[in-house]
This record gives structure tokens, C-alpha cells and sequence, in this order.
């Protein structure tokens, strides 16, 4: 039995681990369980990111390329927008938030795979337990375990089964411009879209994700297609075979991210924003609101408090999300033929920047809602 922590989080990745920086600097007793050996070790290293670094206390050491221009290209039109945002190493942003911990007051256990949480007759959650059945309790539990949502799913706050979207990428050499990515569209991207993020010494990232399940084993095949497009051809060359990818949870947009003395973030309660798959700013920025929360209903030993955490987020985001997965359900029926999706591009030409950009970070603006 592992005990006196005021917080126990389920994932030490993204969510887990801003949230757990943020207790350590309110001096929270926290522990981070994780079910890798190494929590460092990824299955995708590259993410595109409207973020502003400072927001979160991060350093330029994490960006691997700053963009400032987007170029969008569906089968036959071509469009460009000044932008900026950030290319990130995403073991770079870990690291600083490793090192960001405090180890008098946060605790990071590897190689613990949570398997069940237990409660108690009036339903507040008192351990989690692991593979070899070793229980930890704590005053609050969070559920930051990502796509798999093994909390989050139990008790009913996300759906068993959900739908995933999947990307695959391949890390190549890169010709175009160090600070132009390119997001790439059509009907050869089967509801999803492709991307290509610049990296440093003229390499770049390419990739393909889709939420159509139907193609999701034949990602790889795909993207091979993609790199024989000749506009493709002139932009990146592939020298390796390392795939690399993940999936992120496609779900309705959800509301309820606390129950009792539960919280959850992150992927496990589909945190990311559905316009692009933005996880990180969003993630970030919900991780924020959830440590106050679960700071202010430490001192005031009153769980009540933790549900300002799912108000706060509805205020901010709730309107912001609704509204990116419209979008995305148009997108997804557009980008199923060439020409509606070119004329897409083309009726864009029309938008304002400003607007293009806001669309894209899923930060629409209440006036417009
Ligand atoms: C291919 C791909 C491309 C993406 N591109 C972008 C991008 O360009 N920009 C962007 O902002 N976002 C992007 N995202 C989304 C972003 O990566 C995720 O939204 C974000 O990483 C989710 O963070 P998380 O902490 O919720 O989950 P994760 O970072 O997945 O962390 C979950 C952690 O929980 C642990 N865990 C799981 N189950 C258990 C268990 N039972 N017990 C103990 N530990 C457990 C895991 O080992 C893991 O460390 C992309 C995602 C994918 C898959």
C-alpha cells in the first residue's frame, strides 16, 4: 500500500505531467504513476502547436521549427497563410516538465499499469490498484492515462468504445522552406488530412491521419502513396522506414471531466480539439484549470470545489469545441471528392487571415459564435 499522497495521477505524459508540475510548485503531495518503463519514450516525437510557450512556463529549447506560414493544398489549389506557431520536440517539452518537478513533494512510479479503481459506500474513489495488485491511495485521483482512459471508461465519463482517429508519420529529408508546413487534403486523405512539419538540418515530418476506420490498417500504404505525388516528391525525400504514430479518442464533445473525487484530462476524457487534433495547448490550459481546482479543494477540504475545473473549461471551450466538430464533420464530407474540397480551398482564398487562423486553432472568438 502506498500512501499520504493528496493527489494520485493515472499517466505521466502530457496531462499528466503539467498537472503534476503545477501541484509541485502548490506543493501538493503527488504521485504519478505510469505504466512505461520510461516515460520519455514516445511513439511519435513531432507536434504542430498554436501554443504560446510563455503561457505555460516553457522555453524555446522545446521548438524544433517556428512556422510562419501555412500552406494548405488540396488535389489541384494551392493557398498560403502567414502564421505563427511552433514545430515542438516533444521530448524536449517532457523534459522540462520532468524537470520542472519538485521531488519533495512529487513521486513518479514507472512500470505501474493501473487496472482497477476502487470506491468507498458513498461513492468517493479510495485506491487504484496495478498489475501485481499493489493499491495507492490518495485524497484525489486524476485519470490522465491518455487514449486508453482506463478510469475515465470505467466509471462512465467516456464511452467504452469509441472511435479513434490514427496518424502515421515518417521522419524524412526535407527541400522546401525551413518555416513553411504544409497541411495537405483531398480525397487521397480519406476524411482526415496530411501534414508536413519542418524540422531542423532539412529534415521534416510527414504524415496522414483519418478517423475512417475502414482504412486505418492501410495508413501506412497510403502514406506511401502521398510521397509519389510530384508536389510531394519535391518536398521531401524518404530515407528510412520508421514509422512512427498513434491515435487520439473521437468522441461527442464532453462536459464532464470530475466525478466525486475524480478528475480526468487530457485524451482520456477527448480533451483535444477536433478542428486539427490539437492536443497540446488545449490539454495544457485544462491541466492549468485542474490544479487550481484541486488546489483550492485541498485547502478547503471540500470536494465540491474540483467542479469549477469542468465550469471554467465549459466557459472557455465548450462553444470553441462544439463548433470545431461541426467543422470537422463538414470537412470530412467535403475532402471525400477532389473538386468540392479544391473549391473549398479556393472559396478560403476569400476568408480573412485573421479568420483562416482562428478556425484552424479552434479559437473562434465568442463574438462569432
Ligand atoms: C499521431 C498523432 C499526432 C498528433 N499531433 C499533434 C499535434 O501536432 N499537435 C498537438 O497539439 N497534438 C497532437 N496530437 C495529440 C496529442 O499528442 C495528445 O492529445 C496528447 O499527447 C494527449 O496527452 P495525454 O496526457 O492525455 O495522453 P498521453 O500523452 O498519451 O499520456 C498518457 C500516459 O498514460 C499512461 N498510461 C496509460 N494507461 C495507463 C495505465 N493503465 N496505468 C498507468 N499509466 C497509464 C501512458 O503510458 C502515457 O504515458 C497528436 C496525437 C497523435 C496520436
Amino acid at each position: 500500500m502506498n500512501s499520504n499522497f493528496e493527489v494520485v495521477i493515472i499517466g505521466g505524459g502530457t496531462a499528466g505531467l503539467i498537472l503534476a508540475r503545477e501541484l509541485s510548485n502548490q506543493k501538493r503531495k503527488t504521485l504519478i504513476l505510469d505504466r512505461k518503463k520510461d516515460v520519455l519514450e514516445f511513439s511519435f516525437n513531432t507536434l504542430g502547436s498554436f501554443m504560446n510557450l510563455k503561457d505555460f512556463k516553457l522555453t524555446e529549447a522545446v521548438v524544433a521549427r517556428q512556422i510562419n506560414k501555412i500552406t494548405f493544398h488540396s488535389s489541384r489549389v494551392k493557398s498560403s497563410i502567414p502564421s505563427d506557431l511552433y514545430i515542438l520536440d516533444k521530448k524536449k517539452v517532457h523534459l522540462e516538465l520532468l524537470d520542472a518537478l519538485d521531488e519533495k513533494y512529487v513521486t513518479l512510479k514507472t512500470s505501474v499499469n493501473i487496472k482497477t479503481i476502487e470506491k468507498d459506500d458513498v461513492g468517493n474513489f479510495i485506491s487504484v490498484t496495478d498489475q501485481n495488485k499493489i493499491k495507492y491511495t490518495g485524497k484525489i485521483f486524476v485519470d490522465a492515462s491518455g487514449t486508453n482512459g482506463i478510469i475515465s471508461k470505467k466509471v462512465g465519463l467516456r464511452a467504452k468504445k469509441v472511435d479513434l482517429a490514427t496518424g502515421v508519420e515518417y521522419n524524412v529529408k526535407y527541400l522546401g522552406n525551413p518555416n513553411e508546413m504544409f497541411l495537405l487534403m483531398g480525397k487521397m486523405y480519406q476524411g482526415g488530412y496530411g501534414w508536413i512539419f519542418p524540422l531542423k538540418n532539412q529534415r521534416a515530418i510527414i504524415g496522414f491521419g483519418t478517423f475512417d476506420v475502414r482504412i486505418v490498417k492501410d495508413l501506412k500504404n497510403r502514406l506511401h502513396t502521398i510521397l509519389e505525388i510530384p508536389y510531394i516528391k519535391k518536398l521531401v525525400v524518404k530515407d528510412n522506414d520508421k514509422v512512427e504514430g498513434g491515435s487520439i479518442p473521437i468522441t461527442p464533445v464532453l462536459d464532464q471531466f470530475v466525478l466525486n473525487n475524480l478528475v480526468c484530462v487530457g485524451d482520456s476524457v477527448s480533451q483535444v480539439n477536433p478542428i486539427v487534433g490539437e492536443g497540446y495547448k488545449f490539454i495544457f490550459e485544462a491541466a492549468l484549470m485542474a490544479s487550481k481546482a484541486i488546489d483550492i479543494s485541498l485547502e478547503k477540504d471540500d470536494l465540491n470545489y474540483l467542479t469549477t475545473y469542468e465550469k471554467n473549461w465549459k466557459k472557455r471551450f465548450f462553444a470553441n469545441y462544439t463548433r470545431s466538430k461541426n467543422t470537422q464533420k463538414k470537412f470530412f464530407k467535403y475532402s471525400q471528392n477532389n473538386l468540392l474540397m479544391d473549391f473549398v480551398l479556393l472559396i478560403s482564398k476569400l476568408v480573412s487571415k485573421k479568420r483562416a487562423i482562428q478556425s484552424l486553432s479552434g479559437e473562434y472568438g465568442l463574438e462569432e459564435i
